[in-house]
């Protein structure tokens, strides 16, 4: 059946692989919305010359524009992934964050109610709006304390957690207050191709190639989820066929790792897939000092979409070779790319 999906934030990490896929099918119409910031791969996307593909280089905060765009394609689905996402540029700057994630949800929220409460019954009843959102909306968990759960209560600690906790709710808001079909997805990390490389694991890849000190905040003891985004891609839409209106589902793949172990694992992978030519690139690590109100530990549990029918795929050592060397066979993008990376006080490496 021929959708329309507009996409918000499609330029970016998960949205390239979003766009990508929902292209896979020639039905599918796929508009992107996004105001292509630093962390935007569009110059690098071959999608750009689909016939199905269109682009608007546009802030989702301008509403007139925005409203024109929906009025103009009729989504049935809005997939909003549009952000400022890097926790250490919302501690340096948080003003983009407040005008992207708070103002500029909440104006996209208000276009696509309008848009949506016009609809013929048939349409309306299909349209979905899907909330992209992080699990650092949670805020921190102690070792001993069970996964984020959908039920638990926001407690975001950085600016760019309370800018993304707060789009939720105004997106939950709009669902209930005006009956708007809103689902709120919960991701952990997203790793995989087309990440901007100053979030850790293309850094540390992109360090490895270039032979430079790999920065680890404090210790490295920090704990994350991690997620290929291929996986989460399938969650997402999953969540837009099968999720209820008004729900939350988390999207999260069991797996739990230290900072450290990461970049160990990712130093070890490069050296065998080099075939140790390069001697061994653990030793580049450097420890660096912690960034203010580093979260300790996040963790997701994802029970209620997995009861749902969906789980992820694509396990971790498979998913960290393959973006290794999608990496390595990408100099291009890593070389470009690399010229606009943080070079901020704190070393941004992660998100
Ligand atoms: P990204 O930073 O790679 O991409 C964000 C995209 O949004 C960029 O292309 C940027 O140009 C665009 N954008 C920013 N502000 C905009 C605006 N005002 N108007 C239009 N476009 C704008 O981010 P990502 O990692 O792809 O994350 C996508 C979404 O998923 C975000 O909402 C983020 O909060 C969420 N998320 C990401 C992760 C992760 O690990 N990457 C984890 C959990 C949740």
């Amino acid at each position: 059946m021929k959708q329309t999906y507009l996409i918000t934030g499609g330029s970016g990490f998960i949205g390239s692989n979003l766009v990508n896929r929902l292209l896979e099918d020639n039905n599918n119409i796929v508009v992107n919305v996004d105001k292509l910031t630093y962390a935007s791969n569009e110059k690098f996307m071959d999608h750009k010359k689909k016939s199905n593909y269109i682009f608007y280089k546009k802030d989702i905060s301008k509403n007139k524009e925005i409203n024109k765009i929906i009025a103009k394609h009729k989504p049935d689905y809005i997939f909003h992934l549009a952000a400022e996402s890097h926790v250490d540029r919302s501690i340096d700057n948080p003003s983009n964050f407040i005008d992207s994630n708070i103002i500029g949800t909440y104006s996209l929220l208000n276009e696509s109610y309008l848009y949506w409460k016009k609809l013929n019954l048939k349409k309306r009843a299909r349209f979905r709006f899907i909330m992209v959102s992080t699990d650092e909306v949670y805020g921190s968990l102690k070792l001993n304390e069970n996964k984020f759960e959908e039920q638990n209560p926001y407690k975001p600690n950085s600016p760019y957690a309370a800018t993304k906790a707060s789009a939720d709710l105004l997106s939950r808001a709009w669902c209930k207050t005006y009956n708007f079909p809103v689902i709120i997805t919960n991701t952990c990390n997203n790793y995989g191709p087309w990440q901007f490389p100053e979030k850790l694991i293309p850094l540390t890849i992109n360090k490895c190639i270039r032979k430079e000190k790999i920065p680890v905040y404090g210790k490295g003891n920090q704990i994350r989820d991690w997620i290929h985004v291929h996986d989460h891609v399938e969650g997402l839409i999953f969540a837009s066929n099968n999720g209820k209106i008004g729900e939350k589902y988390n999207i999260g793949s069991n797996n739990e790792l230290k900072n450290i172990n990461v970049v160990n694992s990712i130093c070890d992978n490069f050296d065998k897939i080099n075939s140790f030519k390069y001697g061994s690139s653990r030793k580049l690590i450097k420890f660096v000092k912690d960034r203010p109100g580093h979260d300790k530990r996040y963790a997701i549990d994802s029970n209620k979409i997995n009861k749902l029918g969906w789980k992820s795929k694509i396990s971790w050592n498979e998913g960290l070779i393959s973006t290794i060397n999608w990496y390595l066979n990408n100099p291009k993008y890593l070389k470009q790319i690399s010229k606009d990376s943080y070079s901020g006080e704190r070393l941004g490496i992660i998100k």
